[in-house]
């Protein structure tokens, strides 16, 4: 089997059959160095003929090169490539930002996807999540994943409209699954990951070598995101304690933090998710999100 590339940062494995079209992406955030290495695995394994496909189309991503090479976030500070995965990506002009082009770049290869799997880490500490939505088609990828919690969006709280890959995709009527493998500096589950690639590559009949036969048995925490904390012109301070890592439990009626002088009390019992480290923070932006359990 063959890899080609197919443009800067993207690789194409045809198999000699029908079949899905995959998608595999890291580096859509440039510092987050577990996808960018699965990424690069699968390409070497393609090009030693030890990832050989028996049907479909596996794309292998490296989302955003230009943050990749500056080990950052973004092509520069506070551009972020997964908020423009928007309606209008395809129209995008080519004097657009750098993420802009991109995006419009990758669309069309989100667009064919029947499956799309974007690797991601989090800023803070945090347990790996699977972050899409909650069906049953979406079920039938992630339950791959040895990764007992499930974050959905349904209301696109995290950009404010649908701009993520996996929401991208989703809406062109694939299956889009985003995974964070945890805090970033934390590149323990690269082997993992690739793995349970492998195992939804061959539950799709596109392997013949799967790793496992049947998917790992996990009772699955299901969340739902509820709000971000935007930060305004008034300074923010989490509460004594309080948004360190996602998944941190608070109460109905905590003290969550402070815009200004005004505490930002919790309306219900929820978890924090995506605590921003200060140098991400931008007024207008949020600097958390919250979520409930479903
Ligand atoms: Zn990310």
């Amino acid at each position: 089997m063959s890899i080609i590339s197919v443009t800067e940062g993207v690789w194409k494995c045809v198999g000699p059959k029908a079949g899905p079209t995959v998608c595999v992406i890291g580096g859509t955030h440039g510092n987050e160095q577990t996808g960018i290495e699965v990424v690069k695995r699968f390409a070497d394994m393609a090009e030693r003929g030890d990832l050989t496909l028996t049907s479909g189309v596996l794309y292998l991503i490296l989302g955003n090169p230009r943050a990749i090479e500056r080990d950052a976030r973004g092509s520069i500070d506070h551009q972020d490539l997964n908020r423009r995965f928007t309606d209008d990506v395809l129209h995008v002009l080519s004097d657009g930002t750098y993420e802009d082009v991109r995006a419009k770049e990758l669309a069309p290869l989100l667009v064919e996807a029947d499956i799309s799997i974007d690797i991601h880490a989090t800023n803070k500490p945090s347990v790996p999540l699977l972050a899409c939505a909650i069906t049953p088609r979406h079920e039938q990828i992630y339950r791959w994943f040895t990764c007992d919690t499930i974050l959905a969006d349904p209301d696109y709280v995290l950009g404010g409209r649908s701009c993520t890959t996996d929401e991208f995709v989703d809406r062109a009527g694939g299956v889009g699954i985003c995974y964070e493998s945890g805090q970033a500096s934390d590149q323990s589950r690269i082997d993992e990951t690739i793995i349970s690639i492998q195992n939804v590559l061959h539950d799709q009949q596109m392997l013949l070598d799967g790793v496992v036969s049947h998917p790992p048995f996990i009772h699955r925490q299901e969340f739902t995101l509820t709000q971000a904390i935007l930060l305004t012109e008034e300074e923010f301070r989490f509460a004594e304690g309080k948004g360190h890592f996602s998944f941190e439990p608070f109460a109905k009626g905590d003290v969550l933090g402070f815009e200004g002088n005004r505490p930002l009390i919790a309306l219900y019992d929820g978890v924090f998710v995506f605590p921003k480290v200060k140098e991400h923070w931008k007024v207008g932006s949020p600097v958390c999100y919250l979520a409930q359990r479903r």
